[in-house]
């Protein structure tokens, strides 16, 4: 049968698929990647001029576009000397399993299209869930992120609450807690009650019971611990915290999106005792877990309340309902990318001793960078490092010196840090999640900022 003229372009030349796999394979052996910087949009249109046109550029020429003009024009998260933000390191066998998930072209929504992809992403949630000592019906969705996973997760907590006329719902959270939650307050039309954390950063049981005690109690549906706050990498006291919440029957939510990860490594898994009580809980695979963008892992306790939550109805989807695990019914989200399986691949293959490995390794440079930074005269940290995240002042700069050095580490492609700042203070901030960022590169970092 003739290819119908409206399929033509479901294929490319050969020579175009070669120069896609040629790209992609160049890319995935840089090491490091070159780290780039972005450009204003002024020059990009300078330098790329309209791409979308009706008759098409070609394949090549788009490729050609996208090599030399827009990838350079993006920050290469994966670089070692990539530290601002949460960076991302994902394994080489995870990248290349994603690109195998777009070549199949899985359904990741339904047990009926995807048991296959559903059972593997399965596993891997079982597998966090028993690290975080669940017990063993929870389950849950990868979803796009820690927001998203966030407010999935307290939708469903609101829903096991149910309605409280009159009164607006309202769930606890630390006053150092991510801005994700803040959105999915104003996206649930629900308040916040902020619990003040400690001179640490640390929310405790003890502030959470002294933020209740002034409140309200039937309009609190949840309270959520942060397991390693995003600024500083700090595990809130979960223990406590879940006493508290269990003792007024609250849903008890930890957003570990970058943090708990950690718990994979011995020697931090005490800090977060208390984990294995709660109703729900995040990570994202994205930031710590050596997984490609994007995803979030979101495991519920008692997945039924989820599903009772989140399950979308229509006539077309009545087939779906086989009374198998369709991920779909546990977040806000319908169709989907299996996107647990980057991760399921590279744990098939490595193991989970090397992922408690890598991520003990970051801890270690972590608090070697920390080291570094205390015997200077002219740093200050700002607080011991906890997990693989550091924080640090120089002494007489002001916000200006702090940018102008940024910049220039930037422009002389060593290094990504932007300053960043706590209780009005600027700072500069490493977040370590890449076991190619070693101690020689953060000498060499903390070596260009200029001694007093
Ligand atoms: C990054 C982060 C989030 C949000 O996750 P995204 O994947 O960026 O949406 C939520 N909570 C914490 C603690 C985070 O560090």
């Amino acid at each position: 049968m003739p290819t119908p003229e409206s399929a033509k372009m479901h294929e490319v030349t050969g020579e175009l698929r070669e120069a896609v796999f040629e790209y992609a394979r160049n890319r995935l052996s840089y090491s490091p990647p070159p780290l780039d910087h972005s450009q204003p949009e002024s020059e990009l249109q300078r330098l790329a001029g309209p791409t979308i046109t009706e008759k098409g550029l070609g394949g090549v020429a788009a490729l050609k576009v996208f090599e030399l003009v827009l990838a350079p024009a993006t920050i290469s998260t994966d670089h070692p000397g990539y530290l601002s933000f949460i960076p991302s390191a994902p394994t080489e066998a995870s990248k290349l399993f994603d690109l195998i998930v777009s070549a199949s072209a899985i359904y990741g929504g339904s047990w009926l299209e995807g048991s296959g992809a559903v059972y593997a992403e399965n596993e891997v949630l079982s597998w966090l869930a028993r690290e975080c000592g669940l017990p063993e019906a929870a389950g849950g969705v990868f979803v796009q992120g820690g927001t998203i996973g966030n407010l999935s997760a307290l939708v469903a907590a609101r829903h096991a609450y149910g309605a409280r006329p009159g009164k607006r719902l309202a769930f606890v959270c630390s006053s150092e807690s991510h801005s994700s939650l803040k959105t999915a307050a104003r996206v649930m039309d629900v308040d916040i009650i902020a619990a003040k954390a400690n001179h640490q950063g640390r929310l405790t049981g003890a502030a959470v019971a002294e933020a209740l005690g002034s409140e309200d109690l039937d309009r609190v549906f949840a309270v959520v611990a942060t397991a390693g706050t995003t600024n500083f990498g700090i595990v809130d006291e979960i223990s406590s915290i879940a006493e508290v919440a269990k003792q007024h029957g609250k849903w008890l939510h930890v957003d570990g999106a970058y943090g708990l990860a950690a718990i994979l490594d011995d020697s931090k898994r005490a800090l977060f005792a208390g984990v294995e009580q709660a109703d729900s809980v995040i990570v994202d695979p994205h930031k710590w877990l050596f997984a490609p963008f994007d995803a979030c892992a979101l495991i519920y306790r008692a997945p039924e309340i989820a599903r009772a939550a989140h399950t979308q109805h229509g006539e077309y989807l009545d087939p779906l309902e086989t009374g198998e695990w369709n991920p779909s019914d546990y977040a806000i989200n319908l169709t989907r990318r299996p996107r647990g399986l980057p991760l399921w691949f590279s744990v098939a293959t490595h193991g989970v001793a090397a992922y408690r490995k890598a991520v003990a390794a970051n801890c270690e440079v972590a608090q070697a960078a920390a080291e570094l930074i205390r015997e200077r005269e002219d740093l200050v940290l700002v607080r011991d490092p906890e997990l693989s995240v550091v924080v640090f002042e120089k002494l007489g700069w002001s916000p200006a010196d702090y940018a102008a050095w940024s910049d220039k580490l930037l422009k002389d492609q060593v290094a990504f840090v932007v300053p960043s700042s706590h209780a009005g203070r600027t700072n500069l901030r490493f977040a370590i999640v890449n076991p190619l960022t070693d101690v020689e590169m953060i000498r060499q970092i903390l070596d260009s900022i200029p001694r007093n």
